[in-house]
């Protein structure tokens, strides 16, 4: 990309983009290499997600990536029936908060996960995914 070319990867992302220029568009870039990324801290280790370009306990903008890999813990789940515009044709689908330990991403179910099968604690992982309208978004499956 060009120095002085606008960088608006992050229109890519989601059902629908509220932010098209973020401090960490790189987040879509890995997500196109199939990853999630997560920030990290280089100065006192705390972690974020969603990604965050400046640590905002100690103010530090040294910042690494590193990968939402392995296994989290289902914190708890809802499944909507009414949804925000934009995401209307999708409902019913579930959103979640899982626990990664050090950090905790919050996400969609995968639609291949029933909710019948959800129970809090039941052990998940993120994949990389593509939504009904073909974008970029990442969903929770079984692990
Ligand atoms: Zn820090």
């Amino acid at each position: 990309m060009a120095k002085n070319e606008l960088d608006t990867r992050f229109t890519e992302f989601g059902t629908v983009s509220f932010a098209a220029v973020t401090r960490v568009n790189d987040f879509i870039g890995h997500l196109e290499n199939g990853k999630l990324m997560g920030t990290r801290c280089v100065k006192c280790g705390k972690t974020f997600f969603p990604p965050r370009a400046q640590c905002c306990e100690c103010l530090s903008a040294e910042i690494e990536w590193f990968e939402v890999a392995g296994e989290g813990k289902l914190v708890g789940y809802s499944t909507l029936q009414y949804a925000p515009t934009g995401f209307t044709e999708e409902v019913p689908y579930t959103i979640a908060l899982v626990d990664y330990g050090d950090y905790k991403v919050f996400g969609r179910i995968d639609a291949s996960v029933p909710e019948a099968d959800l129970a809090v604690g039941m052990t998940l992982k993120a994949a990389v995914s593509r939504t009904s309208n073909g974008r970029l978004t990442y969903v929770f499956k079984r692990a």
